[in-house]
């Protein structure tokens, strides 16, 4: 998978993608991450990308201009069809979840937009974004930070990055539940033990007991999250000998 990044702080982004699994990944050939400084687009001399905007109001704007150049040089190369998925990192999107990271997985090239100030000119969103992507209900100063979460979490679900599927379809949030417990060596620590089924061998009991677990965890620490989640009967019974009341 590619991903295009377009941001005033590359050496920020790089840093971030240099360590870790996405490094791993992209010194692996994986993943094709590309980071472009939009003051490179400029025509003005002085580099400047901001202006004050139309209207008045505090702050400064990033101009439509050098952002267009910046994405017409990653694309104009690219036969149409082959036309990158365009997102801008905005506290206006729709909040980013596990499930749109594998929705955004799927696609063969993302193009990122992080902006800054007080913004992007509405023009430039409206000739390139495809979508809004939000990381919470909350403002920051820049993109960045949001499209490194998003790359992030889109990147571990692309092939060959994670050395099994399983490291991430048995995480939290990707089957709708919130993950079990886990423990590893030494099976005492602190006068707590390992639960004993954990230490058992018998795959069929420890698979029961980790989706008991991943059930009881999720109604304790997000119980929103089990009104989505298609409840068995057997995982009701389970549920409602804890206290769990179904409305
Ligand atoms: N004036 C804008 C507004 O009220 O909607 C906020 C601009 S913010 C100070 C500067 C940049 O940070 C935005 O253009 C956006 O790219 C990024 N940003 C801020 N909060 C964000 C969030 N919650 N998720 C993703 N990006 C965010």
């Amino acid at each position: 998978m590619r991903i295009d990044i377009a941001t005033l702080f590359v050496e920020m982004c790089e840093m971030v993608c240099s360590e870790s699994i996405v490094g791993r990944a992209r010194r692996g050939g994986y993943l094709d991450l590309r980071f472009h400084q939009i003051r490179q687009y400029t025509t003005d001399k002085h580099n400047r990308v901001d202006d004050t905007p139309y209207g008045g109001g505090m702050g400064m704007l990033m101009q439509a201009d050098p952002i267009y150049r910046c994405y017409q040089a990653v694309t104009s190369q690219l036969p149409a069809e082959k036309k990158p998925y365009v997102i801008y990192m905005s506290p206006q999107g729709h909040t980013f979840t596990q499930q749109k990271a594998v929705e955004l997985s799927q696609k063969e090239h993302l193009f990122i937009l992080c902006g800054h100030y007080e913004g992007v000119d509405q023009r430039v969103l409206d000739e390139i974004v495809d979508e809004e992507i939000s990381i919470g209900d909350y403002v920051l100063t820049g993109g960045e930070l949001g499209a490194l979460v998003v790359t992030d979490a889109v990147a571990r679900l692309c092939e060959n990055v994670l050395a099994d599927e399983v490291c991430f379809t048995d995480e939290s949030h990707y089957s709708g539940l919130l993950e079990y417990p886990q423990y590893t060596k030494p099976a005492v620590w602190h006068g707590r033990e390992v639960p004993s089924v954990l230490l058992s061998g018998h795959h069929k009991n420890i698979a029961l007991w980790q989706h008991q677990k991943a059930l009881e965890n999720t109604w304790r620490k997000r119980p929103d999250m089990l009104r989505s989640y298609p409840l068995t009967q057997q995982d009701k019974q389970y549920l409602k000998m804890l206290g769990w009341e179904e409305k």
